[in-house]
């Protein structure tokens, strides 16, 4: 049957091309289906009234019923607006317009009774609500109206008038189209044995629920929904992936590992390396595949463990491909493998979106006469003239960058699926790994090198940035480096290169006996690899940047970095880029600096982010704070985690409950031929195709 969601969103009554482009550029919405499972975030009761006499001014949306008394026309120029003074017999409220006076003078008469509904607030003494709603009294069936749901949506949406009113009208007509048939996505036991609300009486419910009770029973449906799917399509793909794929057999510890291991190897392997590496050992000695995600702080040193695991493939005979998620990273690596490889007999070669033709034709030849041992890239390894002779091994470095898309065009470069090695410094918590990794191994370095001592992060206000910057003279002065970081500059976000620049300006004029270089990621590549140089060889003493020096780069005699606008991070973002400094012997700063006013949000985060140096305490918190949707890292082996109602912190026992359900399931009916779970398996590789079609729109 076809699904009546895939349609275009375009062609919803109310859509057009111009919205639809808004909506797929702002919030992902491609089809009826997205919109239809876009949430509202929160809901505002109108079956109440209030009176103005109740009014404080911290009250969320309310309503009331009155009448208005006269309008006035006040101020001049951009402070115009419109007053009208509305009243229900307990006191007075202004309803205030800046814009469309004179449409709203034109629609609404003195002494008809009103329903108003608007957030209040008291200024000067005097309630108003700005834009209030109104309709008629008359018209209104207050007890029909229910939770008005509230949709979030951009700024560039509100501005062409798509607000969450707009999102909300989009959706009803969406519903009212809906066909009887649409079909459900649980089976009829499931509903059956745990009391779960049709499916689409409980999308209607989500969007419009008439009142709370109702609406705790279809949000429980479709988180039971959601997380159901998850687990059931982990649990499913590691029952298969377990017989499904061979491996290559790295049954011998050769000569280079072992030289390397005992010649070059410049310090002794952390404990934590050391088990990592043992973990790795075992995998890739058994003839299945390795598929092991290493979760390291930054600075834990996995850049090493990669190595040997690559030393590893060589002696035996084969092929080993890093991956990078930048040029600069990929640099870096190259730079930092054949430095540490030096005199050994391993070939090392870099390739990107930048190697030049003339030099790319010989090296791809190298690739697939087998010569090169180790090849550093970036996604311009994905490329199909792309090939290896052997390729046993694929690293892939801060593994967010890469979706399940990627991967595949790797595996796809090689006769038996090659080992996979995943690296992130994004850790993500145990529990939420356990139950989202379900099919990928995992290892933690929980253990930095001896002798780094804990980074010092300290919060600043603006007003305060003259002592930050005669603390960085200081450190300057002592012979170290500091970055200044700026959010990320995007196309849209032109202010964000002024702050840049106008940053840049003003460090200039202070630092004038310094160098000091510029990074961003409108840059050519070449220039950013040459200005990246001269930072790490100490020409520039202070680098400013975005982020796009985020991940992995590492300058160990930069001591400092200082973040702008830092209220404008995520903290995993702002635990990232912290871990650019304290790499090396000396003792290293983190220095936040922020607007005068926070949220309590911010404030959160700052907070978080002085108190702990421990990236899994801090994806933890991000965690608590943010919800797992947003956390990096979580996408793989096309197992939906884009969670719509779903929350992984506060519905972990609904999320074990589920689990136990869908392993019963998956075990019961391994081959996922029984028929009253036809339902199931079905919409389980729809869910897949959907996510496999989202990925490769992206990548
Ligand atoms: P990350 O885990 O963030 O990728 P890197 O691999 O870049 O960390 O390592 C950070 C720094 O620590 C590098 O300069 C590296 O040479 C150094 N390092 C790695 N392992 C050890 C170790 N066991 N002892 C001392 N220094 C180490
Ligand atoms: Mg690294």
């Amino acid at each position: 049957m076809l699904d009546p969601t895939a349609r275009d969103i375009k062609y919803l009554p109310g859509v057009g091309e111009q919205r639809a482009a808004l909506l797929n550029r702002e919030l992902n919405i491609y089809s009826l289906y997205d919109l239809l499972y876009y949430f509202p975030y929160k809901y505002v009761d109108r079956s109440r009234l209030f009176s103005v006499s109740e009014i404080d001014g911290r009250m969320p949306h309310i309503q009331l019923c009155g009448e208005i008394r006269s309008f006035e026309e006040v101020g001049e120029g951009a402070s115009r607006r419109l007053v009208a003074h509305f009243t229900d017999g307990t006191g007075f409220v202004d309803l205030v317009w800046f814009r469309g006076i004179k449409f709203v003078k034109g629609k609404y008469k003195l002494g008809v009774r009103y329903v108003v509904f608007g957030k209040p607030t008291i200024f000067n003494g005097r309630a108003n609500i700005a834009h209030p709603d109104i309709d008629p009294a008359d018209t209104l069936q207050l007890s029909e109206m229910g939770l008005q749901p509230y949709y979030n949506t951009t700024d560039r949406m509100k501005r062409s008038g798509l607000n969450s009113q707009a999102m909300a009208k989009l959706t009803s007509n969406l519903l009212a189209m809906l066909p009887d048939a649409f079909p459900e996505t649980l089976s009829p036991s499931i509903l059956q044995r745990y009391n779960l609300m049709p499916l689409v009486k409980a999308l209607k419910i989500i969007h419009f629920p008439s009142n709370v009770n109702e609406l705790r029973h279809a949000e429980y449906r479709l988180k039971f929904e959601e997380l159901f799917y998850i687990q059931l399509g982990i649990l499913n793909y590691s029952k298969d992936r377990k017989h499904k794929y061979a491996g290559y057999n790295f049954s011998k510890v050769g000569d280079i590992f072992n030289r390397f291991y005992g010649e070059k190897l410049p310090f002794e392997l952390t404990a934590a390396q050391k088990r990592v590496v043992r973990e790795i050992r075992r995998d890739v000695n058994r003839s299945t595949q390795m598929n092991r995600l290493v979760q390291g702080d930054v600075g834990s040193g996995k850049t090493l463990v990669a190595l040997l695991a690559m030393l590893l493939a060589k002696d035996n005979g084969y092929q080993a491909c890093m991956m990078a998620p930048t040029e600069i990273l990929a640099e870096q690596h190259f730079a930092t493998l054949r430095r540490m490889l030096a005199d050994l007999p391993v070939r090392v070669e870099l390739l990107t979106g930048s190697t030049k033709q003339k030099e790319r034709i010989p090296l791809l030849a190298a690739l697939l006469s087998g010569e090169i041992d180790i090849l550093v890239s970036t996604h311009a390894v994905l490329e199909n003239n792309v090939n290896f002779a052997r390729l046993g091994l694929v690293v892939i470095d801060e593994q967010h960058r890469f979706g399940v898309v990627q991967r595949a065009k790797m595996w796809a470069k090689s006769h038996i699926s090659p080992h996979v090695l995943v690296m992130t410094a994004t850790p993500i918590p145990r529990t939420l790994a356990m139950t989202l990794y379900g099919d990928l191994d995992v290892s933690i370095i929980d253990e930095l090198p001896p002798g780094r001592k804990p980074i010092t992060t300290r919060h600043i206000f603006r007003n305060n940035i003259g002592e930050v910057y005669s603390f960085i003279e200081k450190q300057l002065c002592e012979g170290r480096q500091a970055y200044v970081v700026y959010p990320l500059i995007t196309e849209s976000e032109k202010i964000d290169l002024k702050n840049l620049e106008e940053g840049y300006a003003q460090l200039c004029n202070v630092f004038c006996d310094y160098k000091i270089g510029k990074l961003h990621g409108k840059m050519k590549p070449k220039e950013k690899d040459a200005e990246m140089q001269r930072f790490a060889s100490g020409e520039t003493q202070i680098l400013v940047s975005t982020t796009v020096i985020e991940v992995g780069v590492d300058v160990p005699n930069s001591t400092i970095m200082v973040i702008e606008n830092a209220e404008r991070f995520g903290l995993s973002q702002l635990h990232q880029l912290r871990g650019r400094v304290g790499r090396g012997a000396n003792q290293s700063y983190c220095i936040l600096v922020t607007d005068y006013k926070l949220s309590d949000d911010t404030r959160k985060r700052m907070e978080i982010m002085t108190s702990s140096n421990d990236g899994f305490e801090i994806a933890e918190a991000d965690l608590k704070l943010r919800g797992p949707g947003d956390i990096e890292g979580t996408q793989q082996s096309g197992i939906a985690f884009d969670l719509k109602i779903a929350n992984i912190t506060k519905d972990e026992q609904l999320l074990q409950f589920v689990r136990e359900i869908a392993r019963d399931i998956v075990n019961n009916d391994p081959d996922c031929s029984r028929e009253e779970n036809r339902v199931l398996w079905r919409r389980l590789a729809e869910i897949k195709r959907r996510n496999n079609r989202n990925w490769g729109a992206i990548s």
